[in-house]
């Protein structure tokens, strides 16, 4: 793979969001400042089209089609946020979408892709092979596969949110970025590294989900089993080339957290800061709290990425 992203590609993707995504707020807190010694900013990306940065994106990638692209229509695989990104961007742009889902996807997921007006095919994981489907219709209908990070528009859109948060801020000491495939990461320490350029960006896993961190200390990529962590967003068995590339080119360091801090940071933007953010969303929270980084004093950027929590597994973890 020879293609790369620089940040002229995060400008440009941010001139294609423009006044259709939001420009999502910068939160304060002086509690959270406090306890951590540190002055945060938190981009609030829970408040992002369909409650979450990936909408950055896949917009940008769909955007980007031509023409004769956009009539054949895209693909993409998820479960997850990656899904109601693609499938609100197709309807935005008129770009027909199909989501592939697993048949055990949660009715909510399901109903709200199909609501942005998503075709949504259910494959039995059991049974089947999603990279099979993939290739089976993206040939069927000449359509364009989007991953949901493996991709250097993908990428490129994701930057957008930290170039809005330095704009907004100015240069920062550390910049917390979760981390599932790293498309995110990638996409944010490309940002950093042009536009505040003695920010050190670190990437935060769940510790059962350490695929990036493996991969970043053996500088290739390494894969782990589906792992097992309430982060859902951040279950990735491996990055790619690509992110992978990117990740060691700009990013100082990976860390992980475990789930009951995940939970603790969790209950922390929800009841001192009212801020909705799923599991994977407070992964930069909690690598803040209890990662190896002495911030105190320091200006730190962190990205809450999303919001779509469950609120009937939310509030059992609560409990
Ligand atoms: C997809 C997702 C992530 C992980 O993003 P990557 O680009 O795969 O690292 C983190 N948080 C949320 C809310 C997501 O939807």
């Amino acid at each position: 793979m020879t293609a790369t992203v620089t940040y002229p590609d995060i400008e440009a993707a941010a001139g294609r969001i423009e006044g259709v995504a939001h420009r999502t707020p910068v939160a304060r807190s002086s509690q959270f400042d406090e306890r951590a010694g540190c002055t945060a900013y938190f981009k609030c990306e829970n408040f992002q089209r369909m409650g979450a940065f990936k909408f950055r994106g896949a917009y940008n990638t769909l955007a980007k089609l031509t023409p004769e692209q956009r009539a054949k229509g895209v693909v993409a695989f998820s479960s997850g946020n990656h899904a109601q990104a693609v499938a609100l961007a197709g309807k935005l742009l008129g770009v027909p979408a199909t989501i592939v889902m697993p048949k055990d996807a949660p009715a909510v997921k399901v109903a709200a892709t199909k609501g942005y007006g998503a075709e949504v095919i259910l494959f039995d994981r059991a049974e089947e092979s999603r990279e099979k489907i993939a290739s089976r219709l993206a040939a069927e209908r000449g359509s364009q596969v989007v991953p949901p990070f493996d991709h250097p528009d993908v990428i490129a859109g994701q930057g957008t949110c930290t170039k809005e948060l330095l704009e907004e801020v100015g240069p920062l000491d550390y910049l917390f970025v979760c981390c599932g495939g790293a498309g995110l990461l990638s996409g944010c320490a490309i940002a950093a590294s042009h536009l505040s350029p003695g920010t050190k960006v670190i990437g935060v896993e769940p510790a059962a989900g350490d695929d990036v961190q493996r991969s970043f200390r053996a500088k290739q990529v390494q894969s782990i089993a589906m792992p097992d962590t309430i982060a859902d967003g951040a279950r990735t068995q491996a990055p790619s080339e690509l992110t992978l590339s990117l990740v060691l080119k700009h990013v100082h360091d990976i860390i992980t957290v475990t789930d009951a801090q995940l939970v603790e940071s969790m209950r922390f933007l929800w009841e001192r800061m009212k801020l909705v953010v799923e599991p994977t969303g407070a992964l930069a929270t909690a690598g803040v709290l209890n990662g190896p980084f002495d911030v105190r004093g320091k200006r730190v950027g962190i990205i809450l990425s999303g919001g779509n929590a469950d609120i009937q597994v939310v509030s059992k973890l609560f409990t």
